[in-house]
């Protein structure tokens, strides 16, 4: 049977804008954070960071103007905008209004489109709730990870079990009518009492939606992720001791036991599953994300941050900060020198084509920051949207299944009952395939 997939580039339906900043990096964390002095007091570089982020959303809104004409009459506006981290909550929320009038303006945003912002729940973390809502954030996603206190000390969390139901509190007083709280389970030593009670806690407080993913403790540096233009930072020798310590206290049989207990507490309570990781009361499901996972096209800002055009093409830029500062800073002089990086290394020469000169960069204006891109052909793309449309509870279509790699593997997960069929001829997996995703999701890849 022929491979029949959406190929043309399409105007963004989401903007994912990455503000890499927190008060103190956790040792388990792969995201692209810069904590300390460089994301609070005199030193900071939040200014810096909002000054380049605005010239980037400038930049990019004009080349989808070109490819697609102007919001509202040619393109339509954004259903959603996720603003994650790092911790986003750490800004003032004067500049979140500030970044949303600007998406407003550029990108379109529908009247009734999903905001998202990420906020860690310690008191000096996460900020000024009422005020993000006021400037116009719909939905808030909590960094909760456990509410046991001994879990949280052992993943190195600044933050106590007090201080997530306090942070639930104050985003409903703020306002906030969809509130989300991530989890993390096989935690070293997690014992399934403390992970219950955990959960029972979030469902007690009222949330609509919870994501739970199982602790990962990769290593982007053997992955090849952190050369000067991977989206990824360096694993510092500190969270790589401190990995390597915590690797065998993991245990897979532990995170299914957790896994199908999470699944079993939260459905009870009203929350269902819609993707392998994700619960929500219906209704309250992360548009964003949805988004992501259905190949929809989205547009992104910020370090490290990912987009896809809807088609054929994704693109990154690169992790580093300094880099994407020295590209898109009007003024020479902020962030580092124009040819080399903080860890002594010479800049490298691509930066899509413009001056590495910092004065010529200044006399040029802003450009795009360094990065890199992906084009996926017909047999990619074919994989990429059975595995990404598996991840989901509605599964995949009868044309999607009938491929050829994907029929094999289906049938393969039908006879060890990881793979259900469903009305309308769809597939998805069942309970046993979540727990089990990656041997069917890997035998299409
Ligand atoms: S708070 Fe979140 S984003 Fe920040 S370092 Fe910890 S895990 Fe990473």
């Amino acid at each position: 049977m022929p491979v029949t997939v959406q190929r043309a580039a399409r105007p963004p339906v989401a903007l994912y804008v990455h503000v890499p900043f927190c008060v103190a990096l956790c040792p388990y964390c792969d995201f692209v954070v810069y904590a300390g002095r460089a994301a609070r007091g005199p030193a900071a570089r939040v200014d810096a960071f909002l000054a380049a982020l605005s010239a980037e959303l400038e930049l990019r809104a004009d080349d989808l103007d070109t490819a697609f004409g102007v919001p509202g009459e040619h393109r339509p506006p954004l259903q959603s905008v996720y603003l994650g981290g790092g911790t986003p909550s750490l800004l003032d929320a004067r500049s979140v209004a500030a970044l949303l009038d600007a998406v407003r303006r550029r990108f379109g945003l529908s009247g009734d489109a999903e905001v998202t912002l990420e906020a860690n729940p310690g008191p000096d973390e996460r900020g000024d709730l009422a005020g993000f809502a006021a400037a116009g954030v719909t939905r808030l996603s909590l960094g909760a990870q456990s509410l046991d206190a001994g879990e949280l000390r052992r993943i190195g969390r600044r933050h106590s079990p007090g201080d997530v139901l306090a942070a639930l509190r104050e985003a409903r007083r703020a306002g906030f009518r969809s509130v989300s709280v991530d989890l993390l389970y096989d935690i070293p030593g997690q014992r399934e009492a403390t992970w219950r009670s955990t959960l029972e806690a979030v469902l007690d407080a009222g949330v609509e939606h919870v994501s739970a993913y199982a602790l990962t403790l990769d290593d982007p540096d053997t992955e090849g992720l952190t050369g000067p233009l991977g989206d990824h930072l360096p694993t510092r020798p500190g969270a790589r001791a401190w990995r390597e310590r915590a690797r065998p206290e993991q245990d897979l049989d532990r995170a299914a036991d957790l896994y199908l207990a999470a699944d079993a507490l939260l459905g009870a309570g009203g929350l269902c599953w819609y993707e392998l990781s994700n619960w929500a009361v219906p209704g309250a499901e992360s548009r964003h994300n949805l988004a992501y996972w259905r190949r929809e096209p989205y547009e992104a800002l910020g370090p490290g941050a990912h987009a896809f055009d809807g088609g054929t093409r994704r693109r990154w830029n690169a992790a580093r900060l300094d880099g994407y500062l020295a590209a898109l800073s009007p003024v020479p002089g902020i962030g580092v020198g124009p040819t080399q990086l903080p860890d002594g290394r010479a800049r490298p020469a691509r930066d899509h084509g413009r001056p590495s000169d910092g004065r010529a960069r200044a006399a040029a204006g802003p450009a795009l920051p360094p990065g890199g891109e992906e084009r996926l052909d017909d047999h990619a793309l074919a994989v990429e949207e059975a595995i990404l449309g598996l991840r989901l509870r509605e599964g995949i279509g009868p044309e999607v299944a009938a491929r050829p790699a994907v029929a094999d593997a289906l049938a393969w997960g039908r006879g060890y009952g990881l793979v259900e069929d469903v009305e309308g001829g769809r597939v998805r997996l069942s309970l046993r395939g979540r727990l089990l995703a990656n041997e069917v999701l890997g035998r299409i890849a």
